[in-house]
């Protein structure tokens, strides 16, 4: 059993975050934001998926008129992310935007940035403090000489000093690197000494398969030493695999259980199906289910079943037929094998009245 530390709890958009919440799923979308149908329709296929908080790049000023627009269609969450220009932030408040994440090495600008926390302490916008080692403002760097953990947890302090001597404590904070381990080190650093609440998650990790690997050690890393309030899953690619990837995570480490885990064994010469193409299929089919079941999905009928007696229903497949089995025990044999993977999806509505 993994303890979490204990963290302030704030709340974005009705979600909380830190305390004893549950660690919540964010991902970013990844379309033209002047395009509101694109992004309605990505914002969707993310809130599908069970994506919590949906982060939006702001690149100027005028994209903030999408904000409203997507509260009223999506009904998650909102978090505006700016760089550079601080204006895009305060018209973000203006607009209603539920969070605003600023990287403030980048405003580097005092004036600005103290604009931003009395704007947000007014309008009661939670604040995600975003430092980002390749960008760390010019102060710190002359001092530490090179980017590292320690320069960006005293960075990151810093400008929590600045919120605070606002009045402005609805703030959480982030400290990423691509590399996993200057990002677990600031992490670990920033939380022995302070109780913000965290988003944590690996910058910049890659394509699909070998940036959920990085994410999945980094991410898991901090989760099971009990860091981490939110997390996010970076990938090049389609967000929804970063909020899958996400629950895989904290599924794994026992933290969340939502959606269907799938079972799958790794096939072997006893195997006479394409279950690769199968297990795809069903990841898609079940990816919008929230509520949680362990659905085995086996290559062979002699020993699928006794491998996964544990799962709560199964399918097995045989030279041209199927079997289901429930805890181990046989609930359906002779299906015919192109028939299975309805078969078991129709068992699982049937299970969780869905
Ligand atoms: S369930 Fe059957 S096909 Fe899959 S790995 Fe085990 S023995 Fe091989």
């Amino acid at each position: 059993m993994i303890e979490r530390r204990q963290t302030r709890s704030i709340t974005v958009g009705g979600v909380p975050i830190g305390g004893t919440s549950p660690i919540s799923v964010q991902s970013m979308l990844k379309t033209n934001p002047e395009d509101f149908q694109a992004t309605s329709d990505q914002a969707r296929a993310l809130k599908r998926v069970g994506c919590e908080l949906i982060r939006i790049a702001l690149p100027q000023e005028e994209t903030c008129k999408i904000i409203p627009f997507l509260k009223r269609e999506i009904g998650v969450p909102i978090i505006g992310d700016v760089h550079f220009n601080h204006n895009i932030a305060l018209r973000a408040m203006e607009q209603g935007i539920d969070c605003v994440r600023i990287n403030p090495g980048t405003i580097n600008n005092m004036r600005k940035i103290k604009e931003v926390a009395s704007i947000a302490k007014q309008t009661g916008t939670p604040i995600r403090i975003g430092i980002n080692i390749g960008s760390l403002e010019k102060r710190i760097l002359r001092k530490y000489r090179e980017p590292g953990a320690d320069a960006m947890v005293e960075s990151a302090l810093y400008y929590v000093k600045v919120f605070e001597d606002v009045g402005h404590e609805q703030l959480k904070v982030s400290l990423k690197a691509s590399d996993v381990l200057q990002s677990l080190s600031a992490y670990h650093k920033f939380s022995a000494v302070s109780d913000y609440p965290l988003h944590i998650g690996i910058t910049e990790a890659g394509p699909p398969f070998s940036g959920a690997i990085k994410s999945a050690v980094g991410i898991g890393a901090l989760l099971y030493h009990g860091i981490g309030d939110t997390i996010r899953v970076s990938l090049t690619g389609d967000p929804t695999y970063e909020v899958i990837a996400g629950y895989h995570i904290l599924r794994g480490l026992g933290l969340r259980k939502r959606g269907i885990n799938i079972i799958s064994c790794p096939t072997c010469g006893r195997c006479r199906t394409r279950l690769n193409e199968i297990v795809e299929e069903f990841e898609r089919d079940v990816a919008s289910i929230d509520s949680y079941l362990d659905v085995a999905i086996m290559g062979c009928e002699v020993n699928g079943p006794g491998e996964a007696r544990h799962a709560d229903l199964g399918v097995a497949f045989g030279a041209d037929k199927a079997i289901l089995f429930q805890k181990g025990a046989v609930k359906r044999a002779g299906i015919p094998k192109e028939m299975a993977k309805e078969a078991l999806l129709e068992e699982i509505h049937n299970m969780l009245n869905c």
